[in-house]
C-alpha cells in the first residue's frame, strides 16, 4: 500500500512539473513516506530525519517532507517540529502534495495537510514498464482492533467507484501489466453499506474479466470473507490461488481482547472451506506474539492454530505498543524478552510448515512473474501465482515477465528452479534487448 502511495506521490509531482532524481543526495526536496503500524519504522524515520537535519544545518539547501501515516499522528508532528520538517502530508491528503511544494517554493513557510480528502476519484496512470500494477479499491478501516493505529491514521472506510477501478485496470492491461494487486486495509469490506457498489466478490469477477494474466488482492479480514469470494477465486483462472488472511491469535480470549470480531473456530471454518474449494491454494497469515495479558496457554493456542490451519507462510510480529491505540492506553505491555522468545517459537513453527509446503512443489511447474535480478546478479527473482519467491539462474532469462519454471529445490522461504524450455546457451539478460 505504501509502495502504491509513493507511486501516487511521484505521479502527482511529475504531473506538477517537478522532476525525480535517482539519489536523495541530489535532491532539493526529500520526502519520507512513512509507516506507523509498529515502533521500529517510526525509529527509522526519526533517524533519517536526524541525518537530513544535520545536512541542512551544515548548509545544504534542502527541504524535508514527512508523508504518510506517521505524519497524521501527534508522534509524527512532534518529530516534525524537532527535525525542522517543511511539509507534513497525511495519507488521506496525498494529492495535496503539489500545492504544498509550490507554496513552500513561494516562501509561504511550513505546509501541512492532514485532513482525509475524498480524493479516490484521482485516476493514477500505471508506472512506466511496470509488470505489477497496484490498484487501490478502498481506503481506511472501520474495525477497531485494540492494538492498531490504522483507523486513526487512515480514517474510516471509503470504497472507490467500480468504473474508476475498471478504467485503471484496463489502462494497466493496455500497458502490458502482467499482474494487478487490488489494495485495501480490508478489501472484502469493499462496497459494504453502499447499494450502488458491487460486492467485493462481484468486483473481483469484473476485474478478472479485464484479462490481466494475474489478479491478486490484499488484505482480507476474516469477518467478511464470505463464500462467494472463495467461489470467485476457485472459478476465475486468472484470480490467483493465494490468500492472505490475518488471524493475529489462536486464542479466543486474546481475540476478544484484541476486539477481533471472529473466534478461532470461525477462522478455521473459513480455512477449511478455502482448502476444500480452491485447488492447490496457498494461505498465509499475520500473527502477533505477546499481546498484553497473553498467557503461555494463549500462546500455545496460536501455535496449535498454526498446526491446524497448516499455514504455508506467515508474517509474524512482536506486539508493539503504539501511542494512540486502546491497548497502549489500557493494557500493560509484556516484557520484551518474553515477546521475543514467543516470536522465535512462532518462527520455528513457520519454518517447519513452510518447508513442508514448499517441498511439495519440488518437481512441479509454476508460472512465475520474473521482475528483478537478485542481489549478486546470478539469479533472477520472481513470484509464483501462489506468491512464492522463486529464483532462477539469470543466464536462462531473456526478458523479465511471466515464465513457466520447474522447481528443483525448496527452502522455507524460497523456491529454486529452471525456466522450462530454456536453452543452455540462452542470451544472458544483460545482453538481451
Ligand atoms: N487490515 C488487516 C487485518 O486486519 O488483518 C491488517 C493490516 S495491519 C496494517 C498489518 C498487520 O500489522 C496486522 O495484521 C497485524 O498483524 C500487524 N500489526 C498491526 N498493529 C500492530 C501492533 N501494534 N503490533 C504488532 N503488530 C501489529
Ligand atoms: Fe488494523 Fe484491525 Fe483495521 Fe486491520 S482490521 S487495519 S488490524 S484495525
Amino acid at each position: 500500500m505504501n509502495e502504491y502511495d509513493t507511486h501516487v506521490i511521484q505521479s502527482e509531482l511529475v504531473a506538477g512539473g517537478h522532476s525525480l532524481v535517482d539519489h536523495a543526495s541530489d535532491a532539493d526536496l526529500v520526502l519520507l513516506n512513512s509507516c506507523a503500524v509498529r515502533g521500529k519504522p517510526v525509529e527509522k524515520v526519526a533517524s533519517l530525519l536526524g541525518e537530513l537535519r544535520k545536512q541542512k544545518r551544515a548548509g545544504r539547501p534542502l527541504a524535508i517532507g514527512l508523508l504518510g501515516c506517521l505524519a497524521q499522528l501527534e508522534e509524527g508532528q512532534t518529530l516534525a517540529d524537532k527535525f525542522d520538517v517543511d511539509i507534513l502530508v497525511g495519507p488521506g491528503a496525498l494529492t495535496d502534495i503539489v500545492p504544498a511544494v509550490d507554496a513552500l517554493e513561494r516562501g509561504d513557510g511550513r505546509q501541512r495537510s492532514l485532513r482525509f480528502r475524498d480524493d479516490l476519484d484521482t485516476v493514477v496512470p500505471p508506472a512506466p514498464d511496470a509488470l505489477t500494477g497496484f490498484l487501490t479499491i478502498m481506503r481506511g478501516c472501520n474495525h477497531h482492533c485494540t492494538y492498531c493505529i490504522v483507523p486513526t491514521t487512515r480514517g474510516p472506510e471509503v470504497s472507490r467507484r467500480a468504473e474508476l477501478i475498471l478504467a485503471e485496470a484496463r489502462a494497466m492491461q493496455a500497458k502490458g501489466v502482467q499482474e494487478v494487486v487490488l489494495l485495501g486495509q480490508n478489501v472484502n469490506s469493499y462496497g459494504l453499506g453502499d447499494p450502488s457498489l458491487p460486492s467485493f466478490a462481484e468486483l473481483l469477477r469484473m476485474v478478472a474479466a479485464v484479462g490481466i494474466p494475474r489478479v491478486k488482492f490484499t488484505t482480507s479480514h476474516p469477518m467478511n470473507f464470505t463464500s462467494d469470494i472463495i467461489d470467485v477465486i476457485a472459478s476465475e483462472p486468472n484470480v490467483c490461488n493465494y490468500i492472505h488472511l490475518p488471524a493475529q491469535s489462536g486464542s479466543d480470549r486474546v481475540l476478544r481482547r484484541m476486539a477481533r470480531e471472529y473466534r478461532r473456530e470461525r477462522y478455521l471454518d473459513i480455512i477449511r472451506e478455502i482448502r476444500d474449494k480452491v485447488d492447490g491454494v496457498v494461505i498465509s497469515t499475520d500473527l502477533i506474539a505477546g499481546f498484553p495479558g497473553e498467557t503461555e496457554a494463549d500462546f500455545e493456542a496460536t501455535l496449535s492454530l498454526y498446526d491446524e490451519a497448516r499455514f504455508d507462510h506467515a508474517y509474524m510480529f512482536v506486539y508493539s505498543a503504539r501511542p494512540g491505540t486502546p491497548s497502549f492506553a489500557r493494557l500493560e505491555d509484556l516484557p520484551r524478552s518474553l515477546k521475543v522468545e514467543r516470536l522465535q517459537r512462532l518462527i520455528e513453527r513457520q519454518k517447519r510448515w513452510s518447508l513442508a509446503s514448499n517441498r511439495a512443489f519440488e518437481g512441479r511447474e509454476l508460472r512465475v512473474l520474473l521482475k528483478d535480478l537478485g542481489r549478486d546478479g546470478s539469479f533472477a527473482v520472481g513470484h509464483s501465482d501462489q506468491n512464492h519467491t522463486v529464483l532462477v539462474p539469470q543466464a536462462q532469462v531473456r526478458r523479465m515477465g511471466l515464465e513457466q519454471v520447474r522447481i528443483s529445490q525448496a527452502t522455507p522461504h524460497t523456491l529454486y528452479g529452471e525456466v522450462v524450455g530454456a536453452r543452455p546457451g540462452a542470451v544472458p539478460l544483460a545482453m538481451a534487448s
